[in-house]
């Protein structure tokens, strides 16, 4: 038996779209006209306070698109090594290099894993300690393999953390280790790492990893070397005049801050 076609009507009259916040207001009624939203819609909407209200309009965008039907990605996690020279003190997960516990994966062992999913999964997310020890080609054969063996499958891989970690370790630019990554076969990051970045809080939760400008910075970084990029304005674009000075062009708005600190590699002391 097929799955019932989604009935958009009935999915959108059951959801409540009440707002608490006075912001929400307005942007609430384009949401229900089904207009388009602004540069300060999505202003406003990143700084309201009002979570549920805010919920109610997504909800209710979602449900106008797509009715009760739930899209997901099939996946697999694969965590190459729990060795990490950080130290998180939320993280049961890492391990010293000579405890017991401690352990890394053979690429081998990774391909085998890979080859033996059902067909249906669609992306393999990595992600793992900041291991001192392991070679810079570790990686890059990881990404290779993985290809070789399911050439269709989307690898998510590495966080900000483990891109701000191998830039230090290997010593190459954070620019550098993202296109080797991506040459060959890496297709998009996960989120983690930016659990605080009050730096007050970090520094006392976190030591030896990306504090959070160093975590954004890998972040644009990739946003930015990406076509179109992802962090410019919306309603921008680097080929169109800047109003300060018509007829000039205005480099994204990445492009424009000061130079980043995580183009001067060094050796990693975390
Ligand atoms: S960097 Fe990741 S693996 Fe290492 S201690 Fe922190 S949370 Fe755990």
């Amino acid at each position: 038996m097929g799955i019932p076609a989604p009935s958009r009507d009935s999915a959108v009259s059951r959801v409540p779209t009440a707002v608490r916040d006075a912001a929400l207001g307005p942007i609430r009624d384009k949401v229900l006209a089904g207009q388009r939203l602004s540069f300060a819609d999505g202003v406003a909407l990143y700084r309201t306070h009002d979570l549920l209200g805010l919920a109610r309009l997504a909800n209710h965008a979602r449900e106008a698109r797509h009715g009760d039907a739930a899209y997901f990605v099939w996946n697999t996690h694969i965590n190459h090594t729990n060795v990490c020279a950080a130290t998180c003190d939320f993280c049961a997960f890492a391990a010293r290099k000579d405890e017991p516990r401690a352990y890394t994966m053979a690429l081998d062992d990774i391909f085998a894993t890979v080859a033996a999913l059902p067909e249906q999964v669609r992306e393999v997310h990595i992600v793992g300690g900041l291991h001192p020890d392991l070679p810079w080609s570790y990686f890059t054969d990881m990404m290779r393999g993985i290809k070789r063996v399911r050439p269709h499958v989307h690898i998510k891989a590495f966080t900000a953390v483990e891109i701000y970690f191998f830039h230090k370790l290997y010593r190459m630019t954070v620019e550098r280790v993202l296109a080797e990554l991506r040459e060959a076969g890496l297709d998009s990051m996960p989120g983690g790492g930016a659990e605080i970045f009050a730096k007050a809080t970090r520094d006392k939760i976190i030591r030896g990893k990306a504090d959070g400008p160093q975590w954004l910075d890998v972040m644009r970084t990739i946003s930015c070397s990406s076509a179109p990029c992802r962090t410019r304005r919306a309603g921008s674009s680097p080929s169109s005049p800047s109003p300060s000075s018509p007829g000039r062009r205005r480099p994204c708005a990445c492009r424009r801050r000061p130079a980043s600190r995580t183009s001067r590699p060094s050796r990693w002391r975390g």
